[in-house]
């Protein structure tokens, strides 16, 4: 099933992320996960491509198994990171061949321990030349990534959405963005993208925070900015993990919410390989929903006298 066509069906497109595990116990962990969310009927997971060696060829055995013994739809996520344009070729033929519809075309972070992105002798330079090269020859639904907060690398703001807008046009049909936690952010970013042009839909990507130190760090590496107000309250519970949990899940839920409220065109959930705060989440806004997207009608049949 290609996941550009769940979009604008009336209904949030939900999804959730998984990364490949290095070792069994991860892998038992993920799968378990996997078996977790399921009952909340998401649109469609996803599996990151790792940064390094080790874990590429896992994305495919991990989107084929989900495929196959969950019975659910999964993207693969691709990357530019240490191939030569005739490895990835290959790869996206070995992807096709295995029956995958929807492929996340990404540059990727340059190696641990390199600042500078480099391009691989004889491989790709922008995510957008990725795109280009799948659009040109292969049947997949293609994603990519954008940033509210802007892209780390980037020139300036404007650069990058300028870049941004061409990568959609070299044939990107859905957008996932960065984690971010100030909604006001996701707006400010929509409205610049579709003023320049951009007009696919542009799903939120959502972490749930449950714990301090690991979100300190992750925000740190992408960029995203942790408000002060949201900082403040996870540092008052910052020596108690389940205090972290439940206000990560509860501010979460929040955001989602007004996300959709917004109309946002679904939630994409990173989920760390994790099921309880994702399940938590989609969980309520599932029951919320109708009253999230139309709160007049809502209200109104909520004040209308009952019929007998
Ligand atoms: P690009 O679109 O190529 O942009 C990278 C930088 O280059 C930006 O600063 C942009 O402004 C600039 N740029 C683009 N085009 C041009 C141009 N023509 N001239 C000059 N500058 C240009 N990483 C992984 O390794 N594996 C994953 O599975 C993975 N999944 C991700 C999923 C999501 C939803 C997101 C948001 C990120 C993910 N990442 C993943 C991280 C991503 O690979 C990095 O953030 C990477 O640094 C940027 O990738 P990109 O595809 O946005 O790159």
């Amino acid at each position: 099933m290609r996941i550009d066509k769940l979009f604008g069906q009336g209904e949030p497109v939900f999804s959730f992320e998984f990364f490949p595990p290095k070792t069994p116990e991860g892998e038992a962990n993920l799968f378990q996960a996997v078996e977790e969310l399921r009952a909340l009927d998401p649109a469609y997971v996803s599996v990151t491509y790792g940064a390094g060696g080790g874990t590429r060829d896992k994305t495919l055995d991990i989107v084929t198994r989900i495929r196959r013994d969950y019975g659910l739809e999964a993207m693969a996520h691709f990357t530019c990171v240490g191939a030569t344009e005739r490895e990835l070729r290959d790869t996206l033929d070995r992807f096709r061949d295995a029956g995958i519809e929807n492929v996340l075309a990404l540059r990727g972070d340059p190696p641990q321990g390199q600042d500078e992105w480099v391009r691989t002798e004889g491989g790709l330079e922008h995510s957008a030349e990725l795109v280009a090269l799948l659009a040109g020859g292969y049947p997949f639904a293609v994603a990519g990534a954008c940033f509210p907060e802007t892209h780390i690398h980037a020139t300036s703001r404007e650069d990058d959405l300028r870049h941004l807008k061409a990568k959609v046009d070299a044939g990107v049909q859905f957008l996932i963005t960065q984690l971010f936690f100030d909604n006001g952010v996701y707006e400010d970013f929509v409205a610049r993208a579709r003023e320049i042009g951009i007009d696919v839909p542009i799903v939120p990507g959502i972490m749930p925070i449950t714990n301090v130190a690991q979100i300190k760090r992750i925000t740190e590496l992408c960029g995203s900015g942790l408000p002060g107000h949201l900082l403040a309250q996870l540092e008052a519970r910052a020596e108690d993990p389940g205090a972290v949990s439940d206000f990560g899940v509860a501010y979460a839920t929040l955001q989602c919410a007004e996300l959709l409220a917004m109309g946002a065109p679904g939630i994409h959930f990173y989920t760390l390989n994790r099921s309880p705060a994702t399940r938590a989440i989609l969980s309520a806004l599932q029951l919320m929903r109708p009253w999230a997207r139309a709160p007049r009608a809502a209200l109104r049949r909520a004040a209308a006298p009952a019929t007998s």
